[in-house]
């Protein structure tokens, strides 16, 4: 069996044009424009990456985009200032405030800080505890973007088996709870967890979200699983040059799409959604605040 490759990045283009199309409609029938601001402490060069890219997608979809670069030695009132201002301007829609912080300043705290209505990142407290319980709320944007995939390939998602390998805040826990309001029985395996080949080979779809390179093999797969990998992993390349590098996933891409029925490749699966379903949180965001209908298919 060779796999389907589910193109990540052909359907973040095909996200970030719907939401397009929506703010154009918000601003021709209503005169409102989407506005997301990012908030940047410190200097860290993949966080620098991130937020320039977040900002030139934003302004490419035509959403006002608004970013607040601040020194790494910033205080903790500086910053719950900054975000009480966001929170209070209206043409502000949504707020994200790039991980991870410097370590003095306390990262619950700042997260909880963001208005509920504007944290399009997902991770406030509320949030969280909207989704646990099958509420409307904000989706964190790696697992909304996983899930959209899921649901495009599959259809419905009910009763199958689900192993979601990663119990982190801001990817294993709510890809879960995701799962699990889709009528998935979900197990999600961790570093303690036992026999993870065989837990794992009973799934009918498997999320890895571990942040080790290629660590799941083709023969933990079960023939014709759909395998979502989300890891992040860059390697040295010494094969394409001197000082070269490499990004790979946490499966082992060529053993899994050997037995696998679809998987998403690392890069272009999984990455390219996560700044997609950020601009569609935005747009949300927007239509909430504004007691307006709220675009199909841009959420759960
Ligand atoms: P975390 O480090 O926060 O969590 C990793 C999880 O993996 C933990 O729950 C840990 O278990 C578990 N784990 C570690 N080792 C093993 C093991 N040997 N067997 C089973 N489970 C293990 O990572 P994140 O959730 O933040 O990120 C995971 C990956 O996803 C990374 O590669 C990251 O770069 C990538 N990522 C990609 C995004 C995208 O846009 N595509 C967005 C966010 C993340 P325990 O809790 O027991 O320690």
């Amino acid at each position: 069996m060779t796999a389907t490759v589910i193109d990540g990045k052909a359907f973040a283009a095909r996200v970030r044009d719907k939401v397009a199309v929506h703010v154009g409609r918000l601003k021709a029938d209503h005169g409102i424009t989407p506005g997301l601001a990012v908030v940047l402490v410190g200097e860290d060069p993949a966080s620098q990456v991130y937020v320039r890219s977040k900002g030139k997608q934003t302004v490419e979809v035509g959403m006002k985009s608004v970013e607040h670069r601040l020194d790494e030695d910033t205080s903790e009132v500086d910053l719950l200032g900054l975000i009480d201002q966001l929170n209070n301007d209206p043409e502000i829609h949504g707020i994200l405030v790039q991980l991870p912080l410097p370590r003095h300043l306390d990262e619950d705290l700042v997260i909880n800080s963001i208005s509920p209505a504007k944290d399009v990142d997902g991770f406030h407290i509320s949030n969280v505890g909207l989704l646990g319980t099958g509420q409307k709320s904000m989706v964190p944007c790696t697992p909304l973007g996983c899930l959209m995939m899921l649901r495009e390939h599959h259809g419905s998602l009910s009763g199958m088996d689900a192993v979601v390998i990663g119990r982190s805040n801001i990817v294993g826990k709510p890809m879960a709870q995701l799962l699990l309001g889709e009528s998935c029985t979900v197990t999600i395996a961790h570093s303690r967890t036992k026999d993870l080949p065989d837990v794992v080979r009973r799934a009918d779809i498997v999320v890895a979200a571990v942040g080790r390179p290629e660590m799941v093999p083709g023969d933990w797969i079960k023939p014709g699983a759909t395998v979502i990998d989300v890891g992040i992993n860059r390697l040295d390349a010494p094969e394409k040059g001197e000082g070269k590098t490499k990004l790979v996933g946490d499966v082992d891409y060529d053993s899994c799409a050997k037995v696998a029925g679809a998987i998403t490749p690392v890069p272009g699966g999984v990455g390219p959604m996560t700044i997609a379903c950020l601009l569609a949180n935005t747009v949300t965001a927007c239509c909430r605040a504004n007691g307006l209908e709220e675009p199909e298919g841009l959420t759960v």
